[in-house]
């Protein structure tokens, strides 16, 4: 029986893995140089967790998670009905914030250290159409700051995101930067906002008319034709901000111009959570086509305090790994990992010999591929070039009794004897010339 993958969930093969494991290479180094601290949390969480931070009215609450009941006697009856069946609500989580937030929380962290700046790798889960750049199970690498109000560090996080680009060898990503203000200056804008909606109003898209009761800047980001013609000249929340948020914006531009960090000004840019203030941004490549961001964040004041810690400002990114990848593979594909050293065998002496000689080999750290089954020197030197390794070892009934193989440069083609008893130390350096 044949059984295909999830629609939108894939496999991300030996081939396509080499970038993403180099990303994850250099996104760890970058935050080590930045000091922060890896948490892992669990992909599953009870549903309340991102309705109640994410908000009700989002994308991704409205429709995109994944939920189901967990049979579970100690649950709440959920919704009665016919076939009801007793148990808690559970969601694959579509991000990680709330996640990250829910532990700072509930291990208390905040009382060991005032600031925790945290980074986590790993899938999130979202219903959506599958396309180019969108899948339903994808990857991200995303870093919280918690703790921190200040302007500094919304810039220190946008650096460390130009870093990890330039560390990957992107570049050509436009920087999209807004503030949304506080629950202090939103108000007033929210009321002009919904007063030049006024008549307008009617005429969006349903899934606007509906939010914009609760939340009318998110129309601001609909991407129906007909919302952004109308709401073309829609005022811009940067006239808006009371004088703290003000202060707060002008810093962060001032220190990314201080650093030669560019960027745009989007005011229409709102991001689609709720839990959102002030610093909002994007990354984009206009290589990537309708799905163009590869990351995104902004500052989220009240979410810590949302789900029951002290209150706590925060801030932090999320960064799209498939579309990072992508990019990536537009420049240049990464080699495949390739073996320091094939062992290929003559004899059945000769194969108990180079068995434990492989062994060895990879305990002195050197990466080691060998034949298992009994095949001609010629097959399994062709074999050994498919696989692109670097030197061949080659040991047959006569190499064991004369103590000396032939080891043989596969980039060069060059062919020398080796001791067979000192094999680690003479492919060490041979190893470390070819390399030069
Ligand atoms: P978009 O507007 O592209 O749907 P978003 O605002 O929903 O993005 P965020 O929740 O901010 O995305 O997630 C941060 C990043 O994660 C995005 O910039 C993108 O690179 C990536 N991402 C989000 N959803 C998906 C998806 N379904 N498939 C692949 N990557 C995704
Ligand atoms: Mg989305």
């Amino acid at each position: 029986m044949k059984v295909a993958a999830i629609k939108g969930f894939s496999d991300i093969l030996p081939g396509e893995v080499e970038s993403w494991q180099f990303v994850e290479e250099k996104a760890r180094e970058v935050f080590a140089l930045y000091n922060f601290s890896e948490i892992r949390i669990p992909v599953l969480e009870k549903t309340e967790l991102f309705s109640r931070s994410l908000g009700e009215t989002t994308d991704i609450v409205e429709k995109e998670m994944y939920t189901f009941v967990d049979r579970d006697a100690m649950g709440t009856m959920l919704p009665p009905g016919p076939g009801t069946i007793r148990g808690s609500s559970l969601t694959l989580r579509p991000e990680g914030t709330a996640g990250v937030v829910r532990a700072y929380v509930e291990s208390e962290m905040y009382k060991i250290e005032a600031v925790r700046k945290l980074f986590y790798l790993g899938p999130m889960f979202r219903r959506e159409k599958p396309q180019k750049g969108r899948l339903r199970q994808f990857y991200q690498i995303g870093a919280e700051v918690l703790g921190r109000g200040d302007p500094f560090a919304d810039a220190e996080l946008l650096l460390l995101l130009r870093d990890l680009f330039e560390m990957v060898g992107l570049d050509g990503l436009t920087l999209e930067l807004n503030s949304l203000g506080c629950v202090a200056c939103r108000p007033r804008y929210r009321e002009d906002l919904l007063s030049f909606l006024g008549e307008r109003g009617k005429k969006l898209c349903g899934n606007c008319q509906r939010r914009m009761g609760r939340n009318p800047m998110r129309v601001l980001d609909c991407k129906e034709e007909v919302c952004s013609q109308l709401t073309g000249g829609a005022p811009s929340i940067l006239g808006f901000l009371c004088e703290s948020c003000e202060d707060h914006f002008g810093t962060v531009k001032q220190l990314l111009g201080e650093t030669g960090l560019e960027f745009k000004l989007n005011p229409r840019m709102v991001r689609g959570l709720d839990y959102y203030c002030r610093t909002a941004f994007e990354w984009t490549s206009p290589r990537l086509g309708s799905q163009n961001a590869v990351a995104a964040g902004g500052r989220y004041d009240g979410l810590v305090e949302e789900l029951g810690g002290p209150p706590t400002p925060g801030v932090g990114f999320a960064m799209g790994m498939e579309r990072l990848v992508l990019l990536l593979a537009m420049k240049e594909s990464k080699k495949a990992a390739r073996p320091a050293i094939y062992l290929v065998w003559v004899g059945a002496t000769a194969r108990v010999w180079a068995f434990s000689a492989a062994h060895r080999l990879r305990r002195a750290g050197f990466s080691v591929e060998i034949e298992g089954e009994a095949k001609s020197l010629k097959s399994q030197m062709r074999r050994a070039d498919k696989m692109g390794a670097q030197f061949v070892l080659i040991v047959g009934d006569e190499e064991l009794s004369s103590g000396k193989g032939i080891l043989r440069n596969m980039d060069s083609k060059e062919q020398f004897p080796v001791s067979l008893d000192r094999i680690e130390k003479e492919i060490a350096a041979r190893l470390e010339t070819n390399t030069d």
